[in-house]
């Protein structure tokens, strides 16, 4: 449903190895006018992972100089690695009447709703904290003191869920990409967005 209209902008956050990534990855194959927003980040890419595809990797440098610039919408300290979303890739992309996903962190998250832009935020939930704890070890070739630092910025930020519109609990996946899909269909609908096609449709009936 390419249309004219500028996109909607949607957030999703959750912590790292509540499986966000895989599950937006889903939603936008099944979603042709949704876009993930591919971001910037210092640190370095793991194994199976490529320069511009799961993120533009960019030296710590080159990094500092684009914040220096006003390159970013938001960007954050994520366990002592930079990460970012390009303000221009973003703005492109809803021009183009692209919904846009930012799969950021609570951070990043905060600093969007702070610019004054319209969103609508998702938290992923993992089904327990045993649960994210089982996927980080099985997923990551990441040190001990790598996943205890992630398991440690989860706490905090599972309890950041209140500050979001929806929450996605991301027990299975199928019915997770289900229920987020229905979030993305149902902003879609509103009166506001509707509202152009709607007049045209009225109009028909003059
Ligand atoms: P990972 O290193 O596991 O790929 O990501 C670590 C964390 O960084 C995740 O919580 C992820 O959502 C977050 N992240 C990825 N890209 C961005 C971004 O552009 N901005 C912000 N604020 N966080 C991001």
């Amino acid at each position: 449903m390419s249309s004219n209209a500028r996109g909607l902008l949607f957030i999703v956050s959750a912590p790292s190895g509540a499986g966000k990534t895989t599950l937006v990855e889903r939603l936008v194959e099944q979603l042709p006018n949704l876009r993930m927003s591919r971001s910037y980040t210092s640190r370095l890419a793991r194994d199976g992972e490529a320069d511009g595809v799961d993120y533009n990797f960019v030296s710590r440098e080159r990094f500092e100089e684009m914040i220096a610039a006003g390159d970013f919408l938001e960007w954050a300290d994520v366990v002592g690695n930079l990460y970012g979303t390009c303000a221009n890739d973003t703005e492109r992309l809803l021009e183009e009447g692209f919904d846009v996903v930012l799969v950021i962190d609570v951070q990043g998250a905060r600093k969007v709703r702070a610019a004054g832009l319209d969103t609508t935020t998702v938290f992923v939930m993992p089904p327990s904290f045993g649960e994210l704890e089982h996927r980080l070890r099985s997923r990551s070739k990441d040190s001990e003191e790598a996943i205890q630092r992630r398991l440690q910025v989860a706490r905090a930020e599972v309890a950041a869920f209140a500050d979001y519109d929806f929450v996605v609990i991301n027990d299975e996946l199928t019915a997770a990409v289900d229920r987020l899909r229905s979030i993305v269909v149902a902003e879609r609908a509103t009166l506001q967005r509707m509202w152009g096609a709607v007049e045209t449709i009225v109009r028909t009936f003059s």
